[in-house]
């Protein structure tokens, strides 16, 4: 349950003045449905209103401050026209600007012939200085009310930076003062100010140094949200490892029979991950390990090798892949492999219906069924496992923790292997999952050739057609991938499908198209086209960014890369060198380009390593933006800007684990408030496990 204290801050929005339905609405937009998410909704820049030019000077678009006197009352002479009223000074003429306004309250507060005090922003329109509903009417003797120096926020369309800054301003007063949670050495050392404290300065910044990330009251705030993630991870971490695994001990019968039936040999490191899931297996402990390798790295022949161990131990094993599309993949790279080595793989999507799905279902229940890939219809509940040992999922950043957690619920001390092609920087493995032991796949395998990365202007997009005509001449397959305009997918579609069309009439029926909006079978159909060779050049919007394997493949064209995330690119040029042919990848930008996104670009021609890729992409645009592509897997942050305040990680780390040593059901003083903590980021789940363990 939430602790009474937070309650004012759980509450809706709308419980604050002045928010109603409408705004309610608006204000759940930008910063979610409950008071909370005002505090944490920190301004980006400042007001300046201590300005007071001569107007003939003011700058379009400028926010200032000026005293005029009135001078006459210009209302509309037709519906929907504004009403004027035309002030001067010395300096210069300024009409204030009022739609619909209520005209006695107008001509109450603005008397011709009086002196004003106004602020607000400024517009030059067909010669006329305009300001269109001040901010601020004052008579002069008033003017200490206006505030000079303002935070702005970030806002979404139909609310004003006024209607903002008073929502966060209510938020503030409902901030209730809270027990220290923070280790008292901690806050001494960096002389950090009381939560409260801390959020009401964030809010009242006196300059642009006070926007900045490293201010005392940041700094707690983002610390805040650090502890509190890492707090939660451990308390996960606690409860995994008191529901303890169960040594699956390797014999070695099964993987020597598929080993001798690689068509290749294992690579170094591929040996080394499968050693090391190995000894996790065997030990009594659950295993919780992240395989982390590129794309093409070979990951699913060492998930392979885990789900054999498990088999061999007399258990069961289930690969958890995000799409249809993968989960087929990997049942087709698999089963073959395993039937020549006399083992069976099933394999269960949501398309299995009806007597097919029983049969599943019912082989899993009796064990009958040792090996398994699937997608979330592994984890319904209707399935039921005879004596799962070992779950693997696969591109884990696209299932959530409780996906995660219901899968290795469906047998007793479940090890579990997640697998990410997500290059994830070091410092940023730690927030996404505590302390999770890391395999990494560092090499790839041989034969491989480098990609010949481009960058081309889209207005050569005809010079790409031709290229692309000489090579499916010569019989390479082509990927097309379109961009990510907006956030809805429809939008996207749109841009696919014009393109798919323009490609169409340049060669004919070889063009397909795949999209996030098609049914399942449909996609399928046209992926199987693309692999067979019947088709040679697929159109697709980003739903091919995971795992596709189409050796054939050498051709990528990303249109519009410089929207795409770097991590995300260079996943989607991990679709191509994957044989032994030269492949290349062309990246379309359109014109013009600002010099970071022509630097992040250059990047990608330079270089193929995904951690490299990764800490530069980190590094030229900030955490925020790289955990922004959703591609990360990471935690999104409000308060903690993974680059500025990527020591606090640590220390927030240790602290974590160090209090739960001492106080692991959180009972003393301390541990008390750092419930509040948890539950003021919304971690409720993560409490729960505190009693039930
Ligand atoms: P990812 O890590 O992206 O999931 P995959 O497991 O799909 O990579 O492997 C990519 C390709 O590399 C597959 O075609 C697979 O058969 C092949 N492969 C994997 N390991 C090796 C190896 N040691 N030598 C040669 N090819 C390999
Ligand atoms: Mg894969």
């Amino acid at each position: 349950m939430r602790p009474q204290i937070l309650y004012p801050l759980f509450a809706p929005v709308t419980s604050l003045p002045g928010i109603g339905p409408r705004l309610g609405k608006l204000f759940e937009k930008l910063t979610g449905p409950n008071v909370s998410g005002l505090l944490w909704h920190l301004p980006t820049g400042l007001l300046d209103r201590q300005q007071e030019p001569p107007i003939d000077t003011v700058l379009d678009g400028a926010t200032v401050t000026l005293k005029v006197q009135v001078t006459i009352h210009l209302p509309p002479l037709r519906p929907r026209q504004p009403y004027r009223v035309s002030c001067v000074n010395d300096t210069g003429a300024v009409d204030l600007v009022f739609f619909n306004p209520r005209v006695d309250y107008i001509q109450n507060l603005l008397p011709p012939g009086e002196w004003r005090i106004v602020s607000g922003r400024v517009e030059r329109y067909a010669g006329t200085l305009n300001m269109v509903h001040p901010d601020y009417i004052l008579p002069p003797e008033r003017i200490a009310e206006i505030k000079r120096l303002e935070p702005t926020y970030g806002l979404t369309a139909g609310l004003t930076p006024r209607l903002v800054l008073k929502a966060v301003a209510a938020a503030i007063d409902r901030a209730p003062d809270m027990p220290e949670w923070i280790d008292a050495h901690v806050m001494k050392r960096h002389q950090w100010p009381k939560w409260k404290a801390a959020v009401e300065a964030v809010h009242r910044p006196a300059g642009a140094t006070d926007l900045e990330p490293g201010t005392v009251a940041r700094q707690r705030l983002a610390y805040d949200e650090l502890l509190a993630s890492q707090v939660a991870l451990a308390l996960v971490r606690q409860h995994n490892r008191r529901l303890a695994g169960r040594p699956c001990v390797a014999t070695g019968a099964l993987t020597s029979r598929v080993k001798a039936r690689l068509p290749y040999d294992l690579t170094a490191s591929q040996r080394l991950a499968i050693e090391e899931i190995a000894n996790d297996m065997a030990s009594p402990q659950r295993m919780l390990r992240l395989l982390q390798g590129d794309v093409g790295s070979g990951k699913t022949v060492v998930a392979l090798f885990a789900m054999l161990i498990a088999a061999e131990a007399g258990g069961q094993a289930a690969l958890l892949a995000p799409t249809d599309l993968l989960a087929r993949q990997h049942f087709a790279t698999l089963e073959p492999l395993l039937r020549a080595a006399g083992l069976e793989l099933r394999l269960l999507t949501g398309r299995d219906k009806g007597k097919t799905r029983d049969k599943i279902l019912a082989d899993l229940a009796s064990g009958e069924t040792k090996l398994v890939v699937g997608t979330h219809a592994l984890v319904q509940e209707s399935i039921v496992f005879d004596d799962l040992r070992l779950a693997v999922v696969d591109e884990q950043h696209r299932f959530g923790v409780q996906q995660r957690v219901a899968l290795s619920e469906k047998g007793k001390g479940v090890d579990l292997l997640v697998m990410t092609a997500t290059p994830i920087p070091r410092t940023l493995t730690l927030t996404a999952y505590g302390d999770i032991d890391v395999s990494r796949l560092t090499e790839k395998p041989p034969g491989r050739q480098p990609i010949d990365t481009r960058i081309i202007p889209l207005d050569r997009l005809n010079e790409v057609a031709e290229g692309l005509r000489r090579a499916t001449a010569q019989g390479s397959r082509v990927y097309w991938v379109c961009p990510l305009v907006d956030e809805s997918e429809l939008i996207d579609l749109a841009a696919a499908t014009e393109r798919h069309e323009m490609l169409r009439m340049l060669f004919g029926d070889r063009v397909g198209l795949v999209h996030g909006q098609q049914k399942a079978a449909d996609r399928d159909k046209t992926m199987a086209q693309f692999q067979e060779g019947s088709i040679d050049i697929l159109v697709a919007t980003t739903v091919i960014e995971v795992g596709v394997d189409v050796p054939q493949a050498t051709v990528m064209v990303i249109e519009h890369a410089e929207r795409f995330g770097l991590a995300q690119l260079h996943q989607l040029r991990g679709r191509v060198g994957r044989g032994s042919a030269k492949s290349s990848c062309l990246l379309l930008y359109q014109t013009p380009l600002s010099e970071t996104a022509k630097a992040r670009l250059n990047i990608m021609r330079e270089t193929e390593d995904g951690f490299r890729i990764a800490e530069e992409d980190l590094r030229l645009r900030g955490a925020g933006e790289l955990l922004g592509t959703r591609q990360s897997g990471l935690p999104e942050f409000h308060l903690a800007d993974l680059v500025a305040h990527a020591d606090l990680i640590q220390i927030a780390r240790d602290d974590a684990r160090l209090v739960l040593e001492k106080d692991p059901e959180l009972v003393s003083e301390r541990g008390l408030a750092l419930r509040i903590l948890l539950y003021l980021f919304e971690k409720d789940a993560v409490v729960k496990t505190i009693r039930s363990g």
